[in-house]
């Protein structure tokens, strides 16, 4: 009998894991609990390695970031193929602007930063690397400041989360796949996986992938499995700008950790806070609210006559070290995470569950490597026993 695995958490991380299961001719079934704040319900849906191949000075988490847009990349073909589905993605590239004192002189260095990373990584992702007027800035992104010059890199990419996660659930039905709503609960173990119950029914598996985000913890807790995970709210607005065509701006950030994203046919969106920290308060803030608002007007006041169509609230789930827990728990029998994406889940997630997927299922690597090889740096053992 093909092997049976059970996926918990239906964000962007559950949703990539039990599609390649599926895709892969794995037992599929997803649960998913709904919980308010899923973080990629709120996400901006930046698909970018660039942030993280000019801040990083590790090879091999950069590696690992460009593996997993190549991956996005095919992937969203694939849905494409499979289901049609829109999912608002489209590469629009992105601004890189530094306003304030010195800014001209910090955006050539990003620039010529960013052109001598290019030339050894040669990321898809990055595209072609120019340093831009204000006045060529401006004309790809309206509302700039007319005195802010940037940096364009060409490759970045943008979608909507809740259509992607929409798109690869359905892959999962078309593919055979089972997805049920509820609490998954988990009871103990019983000399093999562990044992997990929806509403009072026992959920037969091989094995259990946990992608439950920011609610990872508390789903372990009664293995006694310890696992560093915490949420840490996310605050982004959605505005709109009547009139005008807003679907082929180029996403823009490089003013601290904020950036805006468009979406058609006139949304702008304004993220995000990171509140560590935060717990799972739910709420919108007034000073969250102040400082995206503050700080997007200040670099784009063409903005002030938006209209301020929506706010929402995500809680990110982030590790102690900052990095995603990805794999077998060392010590539980048939138990594997997928989880701890931070603010990058959108982009890593994909990649990260078809590996969790393939251990668990004992498929192919989606990966260059082995996937046990790939795994190992974000091992669940790496912060001591987890038992
Ligand atoms: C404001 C904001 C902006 C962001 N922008 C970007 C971006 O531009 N680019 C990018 O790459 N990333 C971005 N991110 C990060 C990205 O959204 C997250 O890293 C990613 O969505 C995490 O996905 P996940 O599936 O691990 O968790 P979630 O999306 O939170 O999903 C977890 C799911 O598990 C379910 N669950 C929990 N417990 C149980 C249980 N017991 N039983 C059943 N189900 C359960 C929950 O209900 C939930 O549906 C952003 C995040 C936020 C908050």
């Amino acid at each position: 009998m093909a092997k049976q695995v059970l996926v918990i958490g239906g964000g962007v991380a559950g949703s990539s894991a039990a599609y390649r299961l599926a895709r892969d001719g794995v037992g599929v079934t997803l649960v998913d609990a709904e919980h308010e704040g899923q973080a990629t319900a709120a996400g901006a849906g930046i698909i970018s390695a660039g942030r993280v191949l000019h801040a990083s000075e590790d090879d091999e988490w950069r590696r690992f970031f460009q593996d997993a847009t190549t991956y996005h990349r095919q992937l969203v073909l694939d849905l494409a193929s499979l289901c049609g589905s829109e999912i608002g993605y489209r590469v629009v590239g992105e601004l890189l602007v530094t306003p304030g004192e010195g800014g001209e002189a910090r955006l050539a260095d990003l620039a010529s930063r960013l052109e001598m990373l290019n030339a050894t990584w040669r990321d898809p992702q990055i595209g072609t690397v120019r340093l831009l007027s204000p006045a060529e800035a401006r004309k790809l992104f309206p509302p700039l400041d007319p005195a802010l010059g940037a940096v364009h890199m060409s490759g970045v990419a943008r979608l909507d989360g809740r259509l992607f996660r929409h798109a690869l659930q359905s892959a999962v039905a078309q593919l055979g796949g089972r997805r049920v709503s509820g609490e998954a609960i988990i009871r103990g173990r019983a000399g093999g996986p562990p044992v997990v119950e929806l509403e009072g029914e026992t959920l037969e598996a091989d094995a259990v992938i946990v992608a439950a985000g920011a609610w990872t913890k508390r789903l372990l807790a009664p293995l006694g499995a310890r696992i560093p995970i915490e949420p840490q709210r996310g605050q982004i607005i959605h505005l709109a700008l009547p009139g005008t065509a807003t679907a082929s701006f180029p996403v823009v950030s490089g003013y601290g950790s904020n950036y805006m994203v468009t979406f058609p046919p006139d949304r702008v969106v304004v993220g995000a806070t990171r509140e560590t920290g935060s717990g799972f308060d739910c709420r919108a803030t007034a000073g969250g609210v102040q400082e995206l608002l503050t700080r997007a007007l200040g670099v784009a006041p063409g903005l002030s006559c938006a209209s301020l169509t929506e706010i929402r609230v995500g809680f990110r789930p982030v590790s102690a070290d900052e990095r995603p827990i990805l794999g077998a728990v060392p010590g539980f029998e048939g138990l594997f995470l997928a989880t701890g994406f931070g603010p990058s889940g959108l982009t890593l997630a994909p990649y990260s569950a078809a590996l969790v997927a393939a251990a668990a299922g004992g498929t192919e690597s989606p990966g260059p490597r082995e996937v046990d090889d790939i795994l190992e740096p974000f091992s669940p053992g790496r912060f001591g026993p987890a038992a």
